[in-house]
């Protein structure tokens, strides 16, 4: 089954859409200013 990582903080999601809706800490404009994005 494909992982989808965050390209900020390496967290594993089991899909894009779950990704882009959560909250990042690593965001590089600042913890939680910004969604996780998909490093692809
Ligand atoms: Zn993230």
């Amino acid at each position: 089954m494909d992982k989808f990582y965050c390209e900020y903080c390496g967290r594993d999601f089991r899909n894009v859409r779950q990704l882009t809706l959560a909250k990042c800490d690593r965001h590089p404009d600042g913890p939680n200013r910004g969604n996780h994005s998909p490093a692809l």
